[in-house]
């Protein structure tokens, strides 16, 4: 029988051989098992949100959804104790219930704890860090089927590179993760010139908790988000506008302008006037709806994270490249920030990283435009988003990441055969 699996962007896709779907820690090992004695490689996906091939299943499939509890709470320490295949969005829901919250999130919910923490995903803000630095320990199944319980004080050097694993040492089941007490944020969304943005970045991100923007491409013109914690009770939208603002304008509307764009590109930078006008929105809502929407258009994305000084002049490069190419470009271009970390294979270890991410409707030809945008970001030592696309391999990415080599020798460790690879794997990781 013949299984199919695709990810959410559509643009991979592949038949495994074998399918299992673990509803223990116990099913996990016997899977491993089962697939080294019949010499299959296995790999564990999760919702399919990375634009990458890292999670493409060749030949055993583990799909992680079913181990999906939550195990143990400790809101005194701020801790919790989960099952690595839960969704994002049903633990946010879950830690709201008891008056809890992750830290920070990504602009979606939709991925499960172990895909996001496995490839370095972040959100904005230059106080909080990328999501796998609040992993307190994790245990993991092995190639042998052995299971390890890794934290700063078990097994630490693989809790130290496991935290960012890229799905390469190991089947994790569960994390200990740290969590803080419930928080509002205060939201102002509003347009702003391009050219204020740029040279008011670094004061925007020391100023507001949370800052984002998005310059949209063809125009002087970007959206901005600033958010901030307040003690003040949540004032959402009303529904309605949410639905007209966040469903229709974004979503509905501008997949229709993606539509007609995909078909006669030479109207997009009409279009793309359009979109300022989207106008200034105020509200407080509890931190993960303000920090996730919904996403119904489909796209490809590449994101780069970089130093944060080198923005205004990646920026501006990237600007007179779609200019000098004449590409017309559908979709704004967002720039976020983060704190460092010490995790070997984050995107922002060692140092406080901005991050610029392009993105093509789905069905347009994304290579010119990715290929153009990484060459200048790879000029300012630019790391690229394992789950977004890219075209890095293993010897370029090793000396952009201090810690990378430290990486390998704990999967050589623990996956001396492969059983854990697959293509991405080799490319980034050379085997
Ligand atoms: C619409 C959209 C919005 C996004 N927004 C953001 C954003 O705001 N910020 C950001 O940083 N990224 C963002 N991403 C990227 C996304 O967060 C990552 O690609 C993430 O890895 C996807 O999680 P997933 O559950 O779909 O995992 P998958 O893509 O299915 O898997 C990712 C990796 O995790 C491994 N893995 C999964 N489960 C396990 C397990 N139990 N044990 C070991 N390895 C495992 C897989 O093998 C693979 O290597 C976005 C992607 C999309 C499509």
């Amino acid at each position: 029988m013949t299984r199919k699996w695709r990810n959410w962007a559509g643009n991979q896709h592949s038949r495994p051989i074998a399918l299992a779907r673990p509803k223990t820690e116990q099913d996990v090992v016997d899977a491993v098992r089962r697939a080294t004695q019949s010499g299959m490689r296995v790999k564990a996906t999760g919702s399919g949100h990375s634009f990458t091939d890292i999670s493409k299943p060749d030949e055993m499939m583990l799909d992680m959804s079913s181990l999906n509890a939550v195990i143990e709470i400790d809101p005194v320490n701020g801790v919790v104790r989960v099952q690595s295949g839960i969704v994002l969005s049903e633990l946010n829901m879950y830690l709201e219930s008891h008056g809890l919250s992750m830290p920070n999130l990504g602009d979606v919910t939709y991925q499960t704890l172990a895909g996001a923490m496995s490839t370095s995903t972040h959100g904005t803000g230059l106080l909080r860090t990328g999501l796998a630095a609040q992993i307190l320990g994790f245990k993991m199944v092995v190639a042998t089927g052995e299971i390890i319980t890794c934290s700063t004080e078990e097994n630490q050097e693989v809790f130290h590179c496991g935290r960012v694993s890229l799905g390469a040492l190991g089947i994790i089941t569960e994390y200990s993760i740290r969590v803080v007490p419930l928080f509002n944020l205060h939201a102002v969304e509003r347009p702003m010139l391009i050219s204020d943005v740029v040279s008011q970045f670094e004061q925007l991100i020391k100023n507001n908790d949370f800052f984002e923007f998005y310059w949209i491409p063809h125009t002087k013109w970007a959206l901005t988000k600033a958010n901030n914690v307040t003690n003040l009770p949540a004032d959402p939208p009303a529904r309605f506008s949410t639905w007209i603002h966040k469903i229709v304008l974004e979503n509905i509307a501008f997949g229709m302008l993606c539509r007609i764009g995909r078909v006669a590109p030479s109207l997009i930078p009409r279009f793309a006037t359009l979109l300022p006008g989207a106008g200034r929105v105020e509200f407080v809502n509890v931190s993960h709806r303000v920090f996730s929407s919904k996403r119904l258009v489909k796209f490809y994305e590449m994101e780069y994270s970089i130093s944060i000084s080198a923005v205004g002049r990646a920026l501006n490069e990237i600007m007179q490249m779609i200019e000098q190419r004449d590409l017309k470009i559908s979709f704004p271009i967002e720039v976020r920030s983060t704190g460092a970390d010490d995790i070997p294979l984050s995107t922002s270890t060692g140092r406080e990283s901005a991050y610029i991410a392009v993105h093509m409707y789905q069905g347009c030809d994304y290579d010119e435009y990715f290929k153009a945008v990484e060459e200048i970001l790879v000029r300012y030592e630019g790391r690229p988003h394992w789950g977004k696309l890219h075209y890095m391999d293993g010897t370029q990415l090793s000396s952009l990441y201090p810690e990378y080599q430290r990486f390998i020798e704990v999967r050589n460790q623990l996956d001396p055969e492969g059983v854990f690879t697959n293509d991405y794997l080799r490319r980034v990781l050379g085997r």
